[in-house]
């Protein structure tokens, strides 16, 4: 493994005085600095991912070109108070702009396309993405306005297409919102397997399966490198199966007396499915608390991804059922004070409200930085006689990110010669690259934010670095953000 420090070259300067918010249509290109990549090597350069989780975007160089991977934003919670999200600021893209040949989007989890409205009409090049993927960018830019502008273009899995010099292979995964995708990144200096957010599960309960026959094939061509996903890198074991939460909400509802309330992530549409089938299991309706929700079920039933699932009960209709018959899935699992759950747990939701004997089931995990609020509603709930139950009390959520066994099943399929962890405070990229080793890599490079990695077949070296800066959405605008992106050390626990 190589100790990076030694070997980093100095960081280029960029000026000094930073603009008060960052203009979406600037008049002036910023002054371009850094390398230029050449025809035999393919250069990484992490804008975000790599120093926390969140706020994932990378780029690809090779021939001259580069192409970005994802644009996602971090939520800062508790962190920040008055910052909505923060992402990665994009100057050395717009330097370049004339330079970049595409964006391509590896799922529609907000960590990974959040930024795109905000950033938008700044990187305006070709978006690629999956149909789901690419309904939840278009919903966002519709939003903000800006989709007259867009060229947004749908891929299918295993369906090769051309973006300046990188050929892609969009590799199906499982994980915890519908259509994952891995990209095989092909140049004429060799491949890069760039796996996104992913997890081997058999039983995803909505999607694709993951695609192994392409996984084994791409490892039998010849990967340079991969960068892989570190979230659980650290967690011993293999990541179970979507079907073990659906059996696990089914138990934990059986027998309930009073309300039951699930939160969790909207974008999971595999564990609303489950909430509804457990529902049913239970005679009970499902009945749907947040904007995100109900946007998020829109577009699952447009998808397809519902069609045995009938339509969910609406306020209205629940204001005549019983409680006792009913299940409210809602959004507030990260404690966001903004959030049905939040607001009811407070008891100041205008038309929902939990008593003594309800129960409240978290199906999701607290992402690091987020446990106070978490803590806060708990007690809210608790104070009240209503009954919490947490991951850690009962199997209703599992993790969408690999474990160590599952990271050391991927490295049999991709063999790659290089590996890069990606997606990961800096302890699990450590863990991720020194389990690579033990799988057989050549070579295991943890890199940083703002780093710059040539690959090539002679092997991987740092050759640059960029500042890393950062921009927040305060609700109205995007600000330079120079706060803090890592969370206190003790926080730092596998997420999602
Ligand atoms: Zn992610
Ligand atoms: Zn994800």
């Amino acid at each position: 493994m190589k100790i990076l420090k030694k070997q980093r070259r100095k960081a280029p300067h960029h000026g000094t005085s930073l603009p008060k918010t960052a203009p979406k249509r600037a008049l002036v290109r910023r002054k371009a600095t850094g390398p230029r990549p050449g025809e035999h090597e393919i250069l990484f350069l992490p804008l975000g991912g790599c120093s926390r989780i969140g706020m994932n975007m990378a780029l690809y160089g090779h021939a001259g070109k580069w192409l970005i991977v994802d644009a996602g934003v971090a939520f800062m919670g508790d962190e920040a108070p008055g910052i909505d999200s923060v992402m990665a600021d994009p100057y050395f893209i717009e330097q370049r702009m004339q330079d970049v040949v595409g964006l391509v989007v590896t799922h529609g989890h907000e960590d990974h396309i959040g930024a795109i409205h905000h950033l938008w009409p700044r990187l305006s090049c070709p978006i690629y993405a999956s149909p789901f993927a690419t309904r939840l960018i278009r919903d966002r830019l519709k939003e903000a306005g800006s989709l007259g502008d867009v060229r947004l273009h749908s891929f299918q899995g295993g369906k090769e297409f051309k973006v300046g010099p990188f050929r892609i292979e969009p590799i199906a995964m499982t994980h915890s919102i519908p259509e994952p995708f891995g990209l095989a990144i092909r140049t004429n200096a060799g491949t890069v397997f760039h796996t996104g957010d992913w997890k081997f599960d058999p039983e995803p309960g909505v999607g694709q399966l993951a695609d192994m026959e392409a996984l084994k094939r791409l490892g039998d061509e010849g990967v340079l490198a991969m960068m892989c996903d570190s979230t659980n890198a650290t967690v011993e074991g293999s990541t179970g199966s979507e079907a073990e939460a659906r059996a696990g909400l089914a138990a934990a509802f059986a027998g309930r007396k009073g309300a039951i309330a699930v939160a969790g992530f909207a974008s999971n549409i595999a564990r609303m499915k489950a909430v509804a089938l457990a529902a049913k299991a239970n005679d009970r309706k499902v009945v749907l608390a947040g904007r995100s929700l109900l946007r998020m079920e829109a577009i699952a039933r447009v998808s397809g991804y519902l069609d045995d699932i009938p339509p969910f009960m609406s306020l209205e209709e629940a204001s005549w059922t019983d409680r006792r018959n009913l299940v409210l899935l809602c959004t507030g699992s990260q404690g966001e004070e903004r959030a049905a759950l939040s607001r009811i747990a407070r008891d100041d939701h205008r038309e929902l409200w939990l008593e003594r004997g309800d129960t409240v089931i978290f199906s999701a995990r607290a992402i690091p930085g987020n446990e106070a609020a978490i803590d806060e509603i708990r007690h809210h709930l608790t104070k009240r006689g209503i009954e919490v139950i947490t991951p850690a009390e009962a199997p209703v959520h599992v993790s969408g990110h690999p474990r160590r066994e599952d990271l050391q099943r991927m490295y049999r399929l991709i063999r790659p010669r290089f590996a890069v962890p990606v997606h990961g405070m800096p302890e699990h990229l450590e863990a991720h690259a020194s389990l690579a080793l033990s799988c057989g890599v050549e070579d295991a490079t943890v890199v940083s934010d703002g780093d710059i990695l040539r690959v090539g077949l002679d092997g991987t070296e740092l050759v640059d670095r960029i500042k890393p800066r950062r921009l927040a959405f305060d609700g109205r605008a995007l600000i330079p953000w120079t706060g803090p992106i890592v969370p206190e050390a003790e926080e730092r626990k596998a997420a999602e």
